[in-house]
């Protein structure tokens, strides 16, 4: 049988991981996948578009989103007003009818991504308790491969494990739940401090170094432990980790000391900019960023990578396995939250939030995030997010892609922010604009190389063939808001400005190699603390799912 190719024809060519740096070539797909061009002087495509002037991309991929399972089923119930707002999707011959807001249904989270030119993306934080029901929402997902990080920093068998010190049973006990979970890595939120909370501590500031009671380890122990498992077991991404002190003053003390405990061992941190504040005392002038010192650090430590957590100035939905997060947004917004106890492995708190451009603090999360893009010499090392929904929504990243590369822009909107930030941040002198080369490693290449997913994020031969056509114009947030086509698995989904189809994308998990005489045990431990039995937990094959080791 003769292969049918499709062609995109003579487009400017940004594919940052083989070094193509807007080169205008051709794109050769054929079987869903990127090929070379045909040695066949007479082979013809079965379709060819035409790409000439055009921009072309690999898919969008996104690290560290809440699009699926318990908690985003709670943001949909307490953001209701909200459902009817924002362009619903219309049902149509190729579409599922779906509601918009903050935090849309499943189906249109699929119709969005693609739409922007996403199609990958990664649930960051479930329970392994509700892999189910995370990989159910994941099957409802269409247009994009997703998969999720499986929560283990609070987890009771694990502390327990880390108590005892035995580090071969904690890496184990990992391995099965990447596993049991068909996750595709390892988060921690808070490590060790949602479990104190649960335990009754006040307020969400944990001590790195302060044993949790009745487990006798401290977060840096916790962190320490899983980081170093996780290298050992040789997942594909390192650690996910959510520091603790998340959007306490002065808790950039504690992000640098967790840097600094991964040395000899990869680690990724997350929405780093929640992560990244002065204020403490008045010695240190009040609330403010303190970026630039942990930029510093990652600027000269490879084994780390961050993503950012843009805040976009709107009316979210915050949604996070760090209760005591969710407690303290509640009573600022003195608004109803939902906490839920994932019992023995975790949190959950979900609040309504409103970011504004006058509020000091809202303010200088804005300005934190995009010191975080501007002060990372090396754009492998930055990822684009806005912790979605929590900082804002995916669909807000043409807009953060728009303040990046054009300093005119970000100076408007920071004269619009009260004078402390004005005239204390750093953007007011930081005139780096990213280049659409930056942009597709921030936003695709970047975020595959740190997830390790070989055949994502690139248009070599044996990638698949996911790719965004752009019409490049000066106004960077329309040119990356309406994509001219998008192309998921060599099919087209988008073609000027309207939907083709929605393929059922596929959910994507590792798999690792751990000593199974830990499985009695866990036997034992499921019979004894879980409400569920370990047969109705554990999931055998997601439907659909690609196996990554
Ligand atoms: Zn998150």
């Amino acid at each position: 049988m003769k292969p049918e190719y499709l062609k995109i024809a003579g487009g400017t060519v940004h594919d940052p991981r083989n070094g193509v740096d807007g080169e205008v070539r051709d794109i050769w797909i054929e079987g869903g996948k990127i090929v070379s061009p045909p040695l066949d002087p007479d082979a013809r495509p079965a379709r060819t578009i035409d790409a000439r002037g055009l921009v072309i991309m690999p898919g969008g991929v996104d690290m560290h989103c809440h699009i699926v399972g318990p908690k985003v089923d709670a943001g949909r119930l307490l953001s209701i007003e909200q459902t009817r707002t924002g362009s619903p999707t219309p049902r149509s011959a190729s579409q599922r009818g779906g509601q918009m807001g903050a935090v849309p249904n499943t189906f249109t989270t699929g119709y969005r991504y693609a739409g922007l030119g996403y199609t990958t993306a990664f649930d960051a934080a479930i329970p392994p308790l509700f892999a189910r029901h995370a990989h159910l929402e994941l099957e409802d997902t269409p247009c994009i491969d997703r998969g999720f990080f499986t929560l283990a920093g609070n987890n009771h068998y694990l502390l327990n494990a880390l108590k005892a010190n035995e580090p071969a049973r904690a890496r184990a006990f990992l391995g099965w739940l990447i596993d049991s979970a068909k996750a595709y890595a390892i988060k921690v939120v808070n490590p060790g401090g949602v479990e104190a909370w649960k335990q009754g501590a006040q307020g969400n500031e944990t001590d790195l170094d302060r044993p949790i009671d009745h487990f006798g380890v401290s977060p840096r122990q916790i962190v320490a432990a899983i980081a170093q498992a996780v290298d050992d077991l040789g997942l594909p991404h390192p650690v996910h980790i959510h520091a603790n002190n998340l959007g306490v003053p002065g808790n950039w003390t504690t992000t640098l000391e967790t840097m600094r405990l991964l040395e000899g061992r990869r680690g990724h941190l997350t929405h780093i900019q929640f992560h990244s504040y002065g204020g403490k005392d008045e010695t240190d002038r009040g609330f403010r960023s303190r970026v630039e010192g942990l930029a510093d650090y990652v600027n000269t430590h490879k084994n780390i990578t961050v993503d950012v957590g843009q805040v976009l100035f709107d009316r979210t939905v915050s949604m996070t396995a760090d209760s005591a997060v969710g407690q303290y947004l509640a009573r600022l917004s003195g608004k109803p939250w939902i906490s839920h106890d994932a019992e023995l492995e975790s949190g959950c708190g979900v609040s309504v939030v409103e970011c504004r451009n006058t509020s000091l603090v809202n303010a200088w999360q804005w300005a934190a995030g995009l010191e975080w893009y501007l002060l990372v010499n090396d754009p492998w090392q930055v990822a684009m997010s806005t912790d979605h929904p929590n900082g804002g929504s995916f669909l807000a990243y043409p807009q953060v892609i728009e303040l990046l590369m054009d300093r005119d822009a970000r100076i408007r909107a920071l004269a619009a922010t009260p004078a402390a930030v004005r005239e204390g941040s750093l953007l007011r002198d930081l005139d780096r604009e990213y280049t659409l080369q930056e942009i597709a490693i921030i936003t695709r290449a970047g975020p595959a190389r740190m997830l390790g997913l070989e055949h994502k994020g690139h248009l070599g031969a044996g990638a698949d063939a996911d790719v965004a056509i752009y019409t490049p114009g000066p106004d960077r947030r329309v040119m990356f808001e309406l994509p001219r086509v998008v192309i998921k698995g060599g099919q087209i989904i988008v073609e000027n400005g309207e939907f083709r189809g929605a393929p059922d994308g596929e959910t994507l998990h590792a798999t690792a190699d751990y000593d199974h005489a830990i499985e009695p045990s866990i036997e034992r431990w499921f019979r004894d603390a879980y409400s569920v039995s370990l047969r109705n937990y554990a999931m055998r094959t997601p439907v659909a799912a690609r196996r990554l080791s």
